[in-house]
């Protein structure tokens, strides 16, 4: 192997799992989150009795009809997600977010074992520290971690070793290598190729013919096993968002401005991870007799990272502002850009 092994860490029902931790009395039962209709993610004894994420919710009563429905408690989600990437972060000398709660690492270990080592170690720190589980696959590209990952599910570790890894590949059915489309796949299936190792017999021609130029050489890579192995640990975008709630799982309710400035620091160390600068802050209040969001507003004089600016523009946008009780909070910087162009203009 001329590179380091790639782990995929990805969350067991995430959703679902977060709820769960504050009713653990539900945890054997079917439940599922919903987000407005549709099903957000459903537990494992739900998945067995038929109910998917992206169900409506009626569906999944149908299918089964005591499952539980839960909204999707999202400062919950939020905090555990931000924590989930403290703990990757922790861990791993480059982490690739897939999602809020998934990405790649590179832990920084040259062989299996310590790979294995670390991601075993990884698993009890985030059941400890989170209160949920998370998967971990282990192989020699993204691909193959991904594919790991899915195996070791739910709650368990697995790695696809260089001996597998050849049949594995030879064998690969196409529905497996993501960013093909449904069209390419029908295509493909007309000139035979329903596994990856069925392109072995297909001229370079007319496989660039039917999949493109940059798939095919997609998939050739991923054939020989030269397809992409690092990750890259960029996340570039123009505005973060946080949210917090007065209430939720092990945790007293807290004031509008605490609330703010727990959210102002998870918001100030995506932006650092990520290389980001900021110019603006927005803070968004739910009062808690519902109603009307309140939006307050502030541009800095200049794009920043220092959390110092933020939580005082935050401070201040609170006490110039008549807060009634809050349901919750959402916090969110603005203007972001990558840190070698606000030096550009700035200075
Ligand atoms: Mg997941």
């Amino acid at each position: 192997m001329t590179a380091r092994p790639v782990l995929l860490a990805d969350a067991d029902a995430f959703f679902a799992s977060v709820a769960l931790r504050s009713r653990p009395e539900l945890a054997a039962a079917p439940v599922a989150v919903v987000a407005h209709v549709f099903i957000a993610s459903a537990n494992y004894p739900a998945r067995a009795r038929g109910v998917r994420s992206g169900m409506l919710a009626q569906e999944a009563l149908r299918q089964c009809p005591e499952v539980t429905l839960i909204d999707v408690p999202r400062a919950e989600i939020e905090e555990v997600g931000d924590t989930l990437f403290d703990i990757f972060h922790d861990c791993a000398t480059a982490v690739e977010p897939g999602s809020i709660e998934e990405a790649f690492l590179d832990v920084g270990a040259t062989d299996w074992a310590g790979a294995i080592d670390a991601g075993h170690a990884l698993r009890r720190r985030v059941s400890s520290e989170l209160g949920i589980t998370i998967s971990v696959g282990v192989g020699s590209t993204k691909l193959m971690a991904k594919l790991a990952s899915r195996r070791a599910k739910p709650d368990g570790l697995s790695v696809i070793e260089s001996g597998e890894e050849a049949v594995l590949r030879a064998n690969l059915p196409m529905t497996d290598v993501w960013g093909i489309g449904a069209t390419t796949l029908v295509r493909l299936t007309r000139i035979g190729v329903f596994r990856l190792g069925d392109v072995d017999g297909i001229p370079k021609n007319e496989l660039q013919h039917v999949c493109g130029t940059a798939m095919a050489r997609r998939l050739w890579r991923i054939r020989e096993g030269t397809d992409d192995a690092v990750v890259r640990p960029v996340e570039l975008r123009s505005s973060l968002s946080a949210e917090g709630s007065t209430a939720g799982y092990a945790r007293p309710d807290a004031s509008p401005t605490e609330l703010a400035l727990a959210c102002v620091e998870r918001l100030c160390k995506r932006a650092e991870r990520a290389g980001l600068a900021g110019t603006g802050i927005t803070l968004t209040l739910r009062p808690e007799t519902g109603g009307k969001a309140i939006v307050l507003r502030r541009t800095l004089v200049a794009a920043t990272t220092g959390r110092e600016a933020w939580l005082a523009a935050a401070v201040d946008l609170l006490a110039d502002a008549s807060v009634p009780r809050l349901a919750g909070l959402r916090v969110t910087l603005t203007g972001l850009l990558p840190l070698d162009r606000v030096h550009d203009t700035l200075f």
